[in-house]
């Protein structure tokens, strides 16, 4: 699991072992040690904050030293996935710098090896068991980052949240966006901002994004089933949407169209009732996500822009691909009734989204004031506190059967 409890005195890992993970230590006392002639050679102490076992992990190599807890110590598991994901991803002369730099530091230790020694390890560190202020921090925070989310997804630590899209003319509820909580045992109620990035840098997306999708599939069969039971025998049937946010990360997954449309078959879903919400940075991928993007349309998904109007929006896209719908920027709302360029901007985009055949969504709608402007430009549905914040299962399933 993510943590783990050294004893005193304990091994924590012997030389010639295979390395499966790296650590990063939370609390106490780490000597690394090598055994030379039945004795034990320490050459380093390492406290709160190192980190070390990566090197025998970052290139499947043997230990090169033992690692032996020297107090009660906690630390921070990484996986060898996290470490090589990274080094598989990245640049190939990067790869190969990265390899003659092991094999340059492991000729170097030859007869005391330190080749378990990590980057923290600068000339001046010192053996101290105080909390040293290391350098390379923002990294092992997001390794351990990593670490949790891993945990967290096996855990079942995340929790589905539904925000209604709202038709601005009826008020009825169409659909929901599906937005992702974690609920962590250290931090509390994690919002998405904070951990999708770091998800999106490693494989870490496609495990969550798939748990998105089942859920997302699930879910929408429990609010349609409840929405049938309470119409009755009215005999009028709404079938509602999910949008579900998708990364470029997701879609340039070879298989992601096939693993989406296998998750739907099995749930019985129309493949119309599933938006796909993408922003433009996922559009600007390049050609593998673009043609997984045009395939998931021809198979009748539909496509939302998310986010339009901030970052490049090239009209381009627009031009280019057949969007379904146009998820205008909470930063428009906020400022429309302020700033009358964007007021302007607002009415046109509304216009251009009518000529090609869009759906048009307004982000962020907190007020009456914003909802009424929103309607009296002809804006089709909206989303925003004024008609429910993202909310869990149940409560979103009584606002829909209110
Ligand atoms: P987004 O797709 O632009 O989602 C809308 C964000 O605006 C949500 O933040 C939502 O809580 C917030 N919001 C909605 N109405 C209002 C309002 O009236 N006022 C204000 N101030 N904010 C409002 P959240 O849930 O924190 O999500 C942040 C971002 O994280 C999302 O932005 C989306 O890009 C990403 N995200 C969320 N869930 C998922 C997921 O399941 N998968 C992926 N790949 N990304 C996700
Ligand atoms: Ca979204
Ligand atoms: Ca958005
Ligand atoms: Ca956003």
């Amino acid at each position: 699991s993510l943590l783990v409890n050294f004893q005193p005195g304990e091994l924590i890992f012997a030389t010639g072992e295979e390395g499966h993970h790296a650590y990063i230590i939370e609390s106490g006392q780490v000597d690394i040690f090598v055994t030379t002639t039945g004795k034990d050679v320490s050459f380093k102490t390492l406290a709160k904050g190192d980190v070390f076992g990566e090197m025998a992990v970052i290139d499947a190599s043997p230990r090169s030293a033992s690692a032996r807890a020297l107090t009660e110590t906690c630390c921070v598991v990484i996986s060898r996935e996290q470490i090589s994901d990274r080094i598989e991803a990245s640049d190939p002369v990067v790869k190969l710098l990265v390899s003659r730099l092991l094999d340059h530091i492991r000729s170097l230790n030859t007869g005391v090896s330190q080749a378990e020694m990590s980057a923290s390890d600068l000339p001046n560190s010192s053996v101290t068991s105080s909390s040293p202020v290391l350098p390379h921090q923002p990294v092992l925070e997001k390794m351990r980052l990593e670490s949790e989310l891993l945990d967290a997804i096996a855990t079942n630590a995340f929790i589905p949240h539904y925000q209604p899209l709202v038709d601005l003319e009826t008020k009825e509820i169409l659909g929901f966006e599906f937005l992702i909580r974690w609920k962590s045992p250290t931090r509390g109620w994690v919002s998405p901002g904070l951990f999708i990035d770091t998800a999106e840098e490693t494989s870490l997306i496609l495990p969550i994004g798939r748990w998105v999708i089942e859920n997302a599939c699930t879910d929408l069969n429990r609010f349609n089933q409840a929405l049938n039971r309470s119409l009755g025998t009215s005999g009028k049937t709404r079938p509602l949407f999910i949008s579900v946010n998708v990364s470029a990360r997701q879609f340039q997954a070879p298989q992601f169209n096939e693993e989406l449309l296998e998750i739907l078959q099995r749930h019985q879903i129309p493949h119309s009732q599933i938006k796909l919400e993408v922003t433009e940075r996922v559009l600007m991928e390049g050609t593998s996500a673009i043609n997984i993007i045009q395939q998931c349309r021809q198979l009748g998904f539909h496509l939302a822009l998310d986010d339009f109007g901030t970052g490049f929006s090239s009209l381009t896209y627009l031009a280019k691909f057949e969007i379904d719908s146009l998820k205008i920027d909470q930063y428009f709302v906020r400022q429309m009734l302020t700033h009358p360029r964007t007021l302007a901007l607002m009415k046109h985009i509304l216009a251009m989204t009518r000529d090609l055949r869009m759906v048009s969504v307004a982000e962020g709608v907190e007020t009456q004031e914003e909802f009424d402007t929103l309607r009296r430009l002809g804006c089709q549905i909206g989303q925003g506190y004024l008609f429910g914040k993202p909310l869990p299962f149940e409560s979103a399933q009584h606002l829909l059967l209110e």
